[in-house]
């Protein structure tokens, strides 16, 4: 029988150990803190986006694009979803191709997970961190580093599978945070703190428009988060590693033009003379945002529709479509969801996740230089990775 020992109890060691044992070999996790699975828990707010049904590489980053195809082509959406429901983990497809359990729980797929594991005959070594690689490659058959990215460093999240590469002599990309907040160079940010509005964010490197999404955007005290940030985070986190200068462009109200806007503001105004600026903003947006919009315009608070010309409703209107604010940082790797970079993918096996440089040494999950969007690429990538293994591995 042979001996197997995984690094790390997380997505992709669980799903690699369950179809290892599955395959009669002795299977070993060993995971440093007291329970394993943390990220799962925490994941999708405690939902857990599971998967997608719609993944192609273009879902993820790496320096080496095309090594997901591989592992994603031998499992993928249908193949997850096939093992899902073979262990009665039901799923609740989402019509924009997210994926989550049925039961809306991030706790039944960690709980469904490690109770097959056990089943099947995984031994489980919790509290248990494991310092010296060479130690365990000379004790089993076969060693698998899921030991996940420096990404929440407050669940475990740090960079022990790059340095156990390392004695490998492999190369590390340089890793970053990615599906993180930015923090602003900006005091009316931190003013507007706890407001939130569904709008258009727009990114800017070296002072060129690279991208824009849309959804939430939420101010806070270090600057700005919410999913419109967060999807744009990861080139934002690129340019910054590379000393880029990096901006947002923020639309409060994309469903208006500048134009449309500023005809909108004036026409309130007319039909509510007595009311004030704030009056007719409220209406539209947050009343802190507008508060510390009318404000950074050095118009004032007080200011009637009876004395609001033409030129005051075009400011107003432009910067509320178009509030610029400098990025000065990202909020860093305690609070990003996944890291880019990683261990080099062009000296692993695509199909095995075997190290090219060290026999019988496996890779799997976000310690590899693959991050994926937003959308529950991050776990379709951890859940293929850790099949691939268990296949190379088993039939060896
Ligand atoms: C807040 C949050 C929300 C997220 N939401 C989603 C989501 O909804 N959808 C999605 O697709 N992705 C999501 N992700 C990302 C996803 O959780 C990860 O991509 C995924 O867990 C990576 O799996 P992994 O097995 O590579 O690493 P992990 O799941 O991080 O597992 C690695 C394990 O190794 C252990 N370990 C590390 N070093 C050692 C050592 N030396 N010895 C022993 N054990 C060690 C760690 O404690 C950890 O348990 C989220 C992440 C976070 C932080």
């Amino acid at each position: 029988m042979k001996k197997i020992a995984i690094i790390g109890g997380g997505a992709s060691g669980l799903l690699c150990a369950i179809f290892c044992a599955k395959e009669s070999s002795k299977v070993e996790i060993f995971e440093q803190n007291q329970r394993c699975a943390k990220k799962i828990l925490v994941s999708g707010n405690g939902r857990c986006n599971i998967t997608n049904t719609n993944i192609s590489q273009d879902d993820f980053f790496s320096d080496n694009s095309s090594f997901v195809n591989d592992s994603l082509n031998h499992f993928g959406f249908k193949e997850f979803e096939k093992f899902a429901l073979s262990v009665g983990l039901l799923l609740d497809i989402k019509d924009d191709g997210r994926v989550y359990p049925l039961s809306n729980e991030a706790k039944s797929v960690a709980k469904i997970l490690q109770e097959y594991a056990k089943s099947l005959g995984v031994i489980f070594h919790t509290d248990t961190k494991i310092t010296d690689i060479k130690g365990m490659m000379n004790k089993y058959d076969s060693v698998v580093v899921a030991t996940g990215s420096e990404a929440g460093t407050h669940l475990g999240g740090n960079s022990d599978g790059q340095e156990f590469a390392k004695v490998y002599g492999h190369n590390i990309v340089q890793t970053y945070p990615s599906l993180v907040q930015f923090h602003l160079d900006s005091n009316v940010a931190k003013k507007m703190s706890g407001a939130k509005v569904d709008g258009e964010v727009t990114l800017f490197l070296n002072h060129k428009k690279d991208s824009t999404t849309s959804g939430d955007i939420l101010f806070t005290n270090y600057g700005i988060s919410g999913f419109a940030i967060l999807d744009i985070s990861q080139r934002a986190s690129v340019a910054l590693m590379n000393f880029e200068h990096v901006s947002i462009s923020i639309n409060l109200v994309p469903s208006f033009t500048s134009q449309k806007l500023s005809a909108h503001i004036l026409k309130i105004a007319q039909n509510m003379p007595k009311f004030t600026i704030i009056d007719i903003l409220v209406g539209l947006i947050p009343i802190k945002i507008a508060t510390n919009l009318v404000e950074e315009l050095e118009l004032s608070l007080a200011l009637t529709a009876q004395n609001l010309n033409t030129k005051m409703a075009k400011k107003i209107a432009n910067l509320m479509t178009n509030w610029r604010f400098e990025v000065s940082d990202t909020h860093g790797f305690r609070h990003a969801e996944v890291s880019g970079g990683g261990v080099d993918t062009s000296e692993v096996n695509s199909k095995t996740m075997e190290s090219l440089k060290q026999k019988n040494l496996y890779f799997c999950g976000e310690v590899l230089d693959v991050v994926g969007k937003r959308g529950g690429y991050n776990f379709a990538f951890a859940w293929a990775s850790g099949r691939a293994v268990a296949r190379a591995i088993c039939v060896k």
